[in-house]
């Protein structure tokens, strides 16, 4: 049985985003290492490889995709079905509006897709394929396949490798879906983690976890096994990894070259009501400093249009970004999506201003802002977009990094 996974991705801001991230996607290669052995799967990837091939031989499509590709999802679907091809649907979208995803296709898997996907293969191979699949049980990626390093084309990925280490996160953040698509909190044997970057052979990794410092004793384990590895790695993981030294040397020690932290603004009201009150913005400046002293580099996103924001939040902002140090920023607009407590929140007082799920790129308001009008949030998000890339600041960030990360950022990132 042939079957093609396929990323759904539009043209759109949360696609260079994406695509600047960089690693190969978990959606479609979790898929490819869970099917059974009589199925061959052949995978792409539309943020970073190519768009879809609409003639690609194939008995079975699936399709996975965020609420921005949604409409992109569906486009593929159409195309695919018209050549009498069946289509599922999984991913983060689909899972949240499962009934809307079926108008489009033939059955939605729910969730996290490795335990169900055996069955739903045998079920279509039956002529039997249910509509929606979920799962009943807690999954578990105790025993998880390695993803097929035969069906990655790493150059699409600049050489990055990306190996599953956890996924869920204990925290509950009001505008994320991590917690609502993972409802527990489940890790991988560091065992299995060390024999898969073994096996792969690369140099630079990205460590697949929502937080990697969830739980301090897997983390301290899991970095004393990479230390002899001699690989470089990157991960996301909440900015107090910087108040435990032990962890943050372990981790350094192993190889950890840049952190992606959810910092979001400088508003601690605005974090503490959206569920974040771990971060202590007051703590920012100094914890950076500290991963610094390790060539740690550090990126965040702002996040603009929380209740508590007013006009003078753009300019706080990009203040806030060059006092703290920060190595690397994108401006983003909050966005309600489906499945997180804010749509519903949002939905429930009236505020949501668009089902255009191409809208929902955070780079549009697609929600009546409580403090400001629509166009003054996405205004003001592209304001603080064009003043962080000005020649200026972008010359002061280079020297700033030559001095606070030195040869490290530049032979890392080619920045
Ligand atoms: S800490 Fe990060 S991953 Fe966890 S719920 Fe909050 S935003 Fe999501």
């Amino acid at each position: 049985m042939k079957i093609y996974a396929i990323k759904a991705s539009a043209q759109s801001a949360f696609k260079d985003y994406k695509q600047a991230m960089g690693a190969p996607p978990q959606s479609i290669n979790a898929l490819a290492a869970a099917a059974p052995d009589w199925a061959c799967v052949k995978t792409l990837d539309e943020t970073s490889q190519a768009p879809a091939n609409l003639h690609e031989p194939a008995d079975l499509v699936i399709i996975c995709m965020s609420t921005p590709d949604a409409l992109r999802g569906y486009e593929l679907a159409a195309a695919f079905r018209q050549r009498g091809i069946p289509v599922i649907f999984g991913g983060l979208h689909p899972s949240f509006m499962s009934e809307e995803a079926l108008q489009h296709g033939d059955a939605v898997i729910c969730g996290e897709a490795e335990q169900l996907l055996p069955a739903v293969l045998q079920d279509f191979r039956n002529h039997r394929l249910q509509r929606i699949y979920r799962n009943e049980a807690p999954v578990s990626i105790q025993r998880m396949r390695p993803y097929p390093q035969a069906l990655i084309d790493l150059n699409a990925y600049g050489g990055l490798n990306s190996v599953m280490v956890s996924r869920g996160c204990k925290f509950k953040c009001e505008f994320c879906t991590v917690h609502k698509f993972f409802p527990t909190f489940h890790y991988r044997p560091v065992g299995e983690i060390v024999d898969e970057i073994k096996a792969s052979g690369g140099q630079y990794f990205e460590l697949h976890a929502d937080n990697l410092i969830a739980d301090r004793d897997y983390a301290m384990e899991l970095f004393a096994a990479l230390k002899p590895l001699n690989i470089y790695w990157l991960a996301e993981a909440t900015l107090n990894i910087a108040e435990y030294p032990d962890i943050l040397e372990a981790a350094a020690e192993s190889g950890l070259f840049y952190l992606l932290i959810g910092l979001e603004t400088p508003s601690q009201t605005a974090l503490d009501a959206a569920g974040k009150k771990f971060i202590r913005i007051n703590r920012a400046k100094e914890n950076i400093a500290r991963l610094h002293e390790y060539k740690i580099a550090v990126d965040s996103a702002m996040i603009f249009g929380f209740d508590q924001h007013n006009e003078d939040i753009f300019e706080e902002s990009l203040d806030f970004v060059a006092d703290i140090q920060l190595d690397h920023c994108d401006s983003v607009i909050l966005t309600p999506f489906p499945g997180t407590d804010l749509f519903s929140r949002y939905q429930r007082e009236g505020r949501i201003l668009t089902r255009d799920w191409s809208k929902y790129d955070c780079n549009h308001a697609v929600f009546q802002p409580a403090q400001m009008t629509p166009a003054q949030l996405e205004q003001g998000a592209e304001w603080f977009a064009r003043e962080y890339n000005s020649l200026g600041r972008t010359l002061k960030r280079y020297w700033r990094r030559q001095n606070n990360l030195g040869w490290q950022w530049q032979s890392l990132t080619g920045q």
